[in-house]
């Protein structure tokens, strides 16, 4: 799995978290506000990039994920 650019140590080893994202490398960490702070937890969008896919959704353009694949990651 591919992680994105670090903007500290610039090695791409920059991972989703739960919360945000973080450096593997460097340990950086970067809190990013999930539902647009209307509370709730949603899971990346590998279409538009936020964090609003709820029960498999994107409430943010409306991209539709599959059970299979999102089931462990939102539940973690
Ligand atoms: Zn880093
Ligand atoms: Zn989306």
């Amino acid at each position: 799995m591919a992680g994105k650019m670090c903007p500290k140590c610039g090695k791409m080893t920059f991972f989703e978290t739960p919360t945000g994202r973080r450096c593997s490398k460097c340990e950086y960490t970067m809190t990013l506000p999930v539902n647009e702070g209307k509370g709730g937890r949603g899971y990346k969008c590998s279409n538009c990039g936020k964090y609003t896919v709820f029960n498999n959704k994107c409430s943010n353009c409306g991209a539709t994920y599959s059970e299979k694949n999102n089931d462990k990651k939102l539940r973690a």
